[in-house]
């Protein structure tokens, strides 16, 4: 029977992409090692909230390789760079596998509900169970909620949305349709995919006709159509609810209202009017909506637009050689807010960006670290948050095994660490 302890070395919160990566890299440095999700499922958005394909890429040796390779992930090389295909109802068990094996502590059906503190450290998280409300202690704790509630908990200063006005990417409803006819079904990879239908009609202005009749919905110009790893099947990209906080319970219903309705009326567009997709039905939703952007947690260093523009290169890299296009999804109407997405060189992510200001005893990774809405636009893909959570995961252990806070861990200690373990860092 498993007893699971009230203290840790490394408490990590939330199960998703970078949760996983920096549990199981923790727990691999030797670290007693807890991760802790609300849900009763790994993967976060990839598996919850049915988002495919994994995209972004990382220099070798990185966490990203190992879940290519243990999800049987297939690649296809577009303007996104490589799209790997994965099954979001095989990575469910393969992901909780992956770190239990690596003898991780695993709450699943926990919600975080609070830190616990001493002064400016964190000393551990309040978790709702069955039997009400309990305490883990942590020597480091790492959020990766997504969402930046651990740290923004502990006082931690955030951002929210672009400077301007404040708006964050859309929120979306990522679903599964089958069967499709493979002879003529089409894929579609984002609004300047310049793949037509069988006819020769240009698919992205097919899309935009059927939006101005009414017949998609309001901001939805394009209806994105991804392959899952399985023929016949196609993974969708297309719902969005602009302008609603996430961050509420008010505003979560709305948006999982609306995502839904919008879901039915996709399917039916795509059943009356797209070669392929004729018999096609819904066989699949994420259990929740997904959140492409809210907090961003304010480091020691921020991720600047020049950063990820030029592919710039930092002395405290963590990450080397992250890539993925600048994709600001419209935070007010459809398409892409600038125009398009922007091109990014491949770029080190330092140190720097996973330690929250002002907060001691705990790491950032994922969606949630330091960095601009631009540049969070895109370090926030999956396989970048896969390299930031092994990071964090090794910087913890490293810490905790010092009895350092992270802050005070040297970045060439985690560098060294990251490259022992086979991680490229340097060219
Ligand atoms: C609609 C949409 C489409 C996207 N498309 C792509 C794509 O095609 N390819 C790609 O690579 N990326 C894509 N992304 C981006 C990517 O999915 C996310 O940015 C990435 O999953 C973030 O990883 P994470 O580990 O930081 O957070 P998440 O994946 O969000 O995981 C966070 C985890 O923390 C848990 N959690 C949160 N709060 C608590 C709490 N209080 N207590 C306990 N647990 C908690 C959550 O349940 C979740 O499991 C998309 C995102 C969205 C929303």
């Amino acid at each position: 029977m498993r007893v699971y302890s009230d203290h840790y070395n490394v408490v990590v919160c939330g199960g998703g992409p970078s949760g996983i990566a920096a549990a199981v890299a923790a727990a691999r440095m030797g670290a007693k090692t807890a991760l802790v999700e609300r849900y009763g499922i790994v993967g976060g958005m990839m598996t919850s909230g049915y988002v495919n394909p994994i995209l972004g890429s990382v220099s070798q040796g990185t966490m990203y390789d190992e879940i290519i390779q243990l999800l049987g992930a297939t690649g296809m090389k577009t303007r996104n760079g490589w799209e790997m295909s994965v099954d979001a109802e095989e990575a469910k068990y393969r992901l909780l596998r992956f770190v239990e094996e690596a003898g991780v502590d695993i709450f699943l059906q926990t919600p975080i509900v609070e830190v616990q503190k001493n002064d400016r450290s964190v000393t551990g998280i309040r978790i709702g169970t069955q039997e009400g409300l309990k305490t883990l202690y942590a020597d480091v704790t790492v959020d990766a909620t997504g969402d930046g509630f651990v740290a923004a908990r502990a006082g931690a200063s955030f951002q929210i949305g672009r400077d301007a006005d404040g708006l964050c990417q859309p929120a979306t409803l990522e679903f599964v349709v089958g069967p499709v006819d493979e002879e003529k079904a089409i894929t579609c990879w984002g609004g300047t995919d310049p793949v037509r239908l069988p006819d020769g009609t240009p698919y992205v202005e097919f899309c935009a006709q059927a939006n101005a009749r009414g017949e998609l919905p309001e901001n939805v110009a394009v209806v994105r159509l991804h392959r899952t790893g399985w023929p016949g099947e196609r993974s969708i990209n297309a719902t969005q609810v602009n302008g609603c906080n996430t961050l509420s319970p008010e505003g979560a219903l709305d948006a999982e209202l609306e995502l839904r309705r919008q879901v039915e009326s996709i399917v039916r567009f795509l059943r009356k009017y797209v070669p392929g997709y004729e018999e096609s039905r819904l066989k699949g939703s994420g259990s929740t909506l997904g959140v492409r952007e809210s907090r961003r947690i304010m480091g020691d260093y921020i991720l600047q637009d020049a950063d990820v523009e030029n592919g710039n290169v930092q002395k405290d890299a963590i990450v080397h050689k992250a890539w993925f296009l600048i994709d600001i999804h419209n935070p007010k109407g459809s398409g892409q807010a600038e125009g398009h997405s922007h091109p990014a060189k491949p770029y080190d992510i330092p140190y720097r960006c996973l330690l929250p200001k002002g907060v001691e005893g705990m790491l950032t990774c994922g969606r949630c670290i330091s960095g601009t809405h631009r540049a969070h636009a895109s370090y926030r893909v999956m396989g970048i948050c896969l390299a930031t959570g092994q990071a964090a995961g090794v910087a913890a252990a490293l810490a905790a095994q010092r009895g350092v806070t992270p802050r005070a861990l040297p970045a060439e200690a985690v560098q060294k660490a990251l490259t022992e373990s086979g991680v490229k860092l340097f060219d």
